[in-house]
């Protein structure tokens, strides 16, 4: 079990401003656990699918406003950071769902009715694993259901800002709806100090605007998008990079 296992006292129908929640009271907490609960619980713990998870997403429905989702892929800590002062931007964590699971752990076991607090499987174990699965399927519906343009923050400062192995590169992108999404709009930033490089130009961002074209989205990319960059500057005020005029 992680640090925090899932004793949901997230649950607790207390939860943080910033999350996208038309209205959480008029959501049952207690459903919503004992739901989360059953889609995992008394279950051999590697042997999870989609379809168990699926009265929960019904449960805890929720929709992003147009041209406000941003998803992200090895750069969570400032997606987060980001989306706390830029209010009105959504990540997967600032909706019920996300933010429930976010940082936990948990499992079941086919012999007991009780969370497993012993161990739970490594997602590279068994992909079928109750958290793996639980990640695939709400940023699937994330991502279907966002609409107009997407954002998605990289991390430049790697050798493959774009990853097809990852759940933004291998779920999100092949989820977006072509129907409803007409552009996704890249933001690769770079840690702070690093030398400056454009990686929009790199053959890991190519990689994603060819597979954003092919499926019929407009691609574009900002290497080190101001407002972002304004809030890794925080932390470096000093630094030459951050010392242009406001
Ligand atoms: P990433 O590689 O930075 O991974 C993000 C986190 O998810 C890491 O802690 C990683 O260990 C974990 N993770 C990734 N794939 C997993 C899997 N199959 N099973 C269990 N944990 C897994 O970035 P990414 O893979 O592109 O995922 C980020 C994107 O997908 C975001 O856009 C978000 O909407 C969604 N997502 C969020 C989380 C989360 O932990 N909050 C996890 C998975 C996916």
């Amino acid at each position: 079990m992680s640090s925090e296992s899932l004793t949901f006292h997230r649950l607790g129908c207390h939860h943080p401003s910033q999350l996208v929640l038309p209205d959480l009271r008029s959501k049952d907490c207690p459903k919503i656990l004992d739901t989360f609960k059953n889609a995992f619980i008394a279950k051999n713990a590697c042997d999870i699918t989609k379809e168990d998870y699926e009265p929960l997403l019904h449960l805890a429905d929720q929709t992003v406003p147009c041209n406000k989702t941003l998803f992200w892929s090895k750069s969570k800590e400032l997606a987060h950071q980001f989306t706390r002062v830029q209010s009105g931007l959504f990540t997967l964590e600032d909706t019920l769902l996300g933010y429930l699971g976010d940082d936990l752990t948990w499992c079941g076991d086919a012999r007991s009715a009780e969370l497993n607090h012993q161990s739970c499987p490594h997602w590279h174990e068994c992909p079928s694993n109750p958290v793996s699965v639980f990640w695939n399927v709400i940023s699937q519906k994330f991502a279907e259901s966002a609409c107009g343009v997407a954002q998605v923050m990289l991390n430049g400062s790697l050798s493959e800002p774009f990853s097809k192995y990852s759940t933004f590169g291998s779920v999100e992108v092949y989820n977006l709806d072509p129907r409803k999404v007409h552009t996704v709009q890249a933001w690769v930033m770079h840690d702070v100090g690093e030398t400056s490089s454009n990686s929009c130009s790199s053959v890991s961002i190519n990689e994603l605007k060819l597979i954003v074209s092919k499926r019929n989205m407009t691609f574009t990319c900002q290497n080190n998008y101001r407002p972002a960059r304004l809030v890794q500057c925080v932390k470096h005020p000093e630094h030459s990079s951050c010392a242009s005029n406001i």
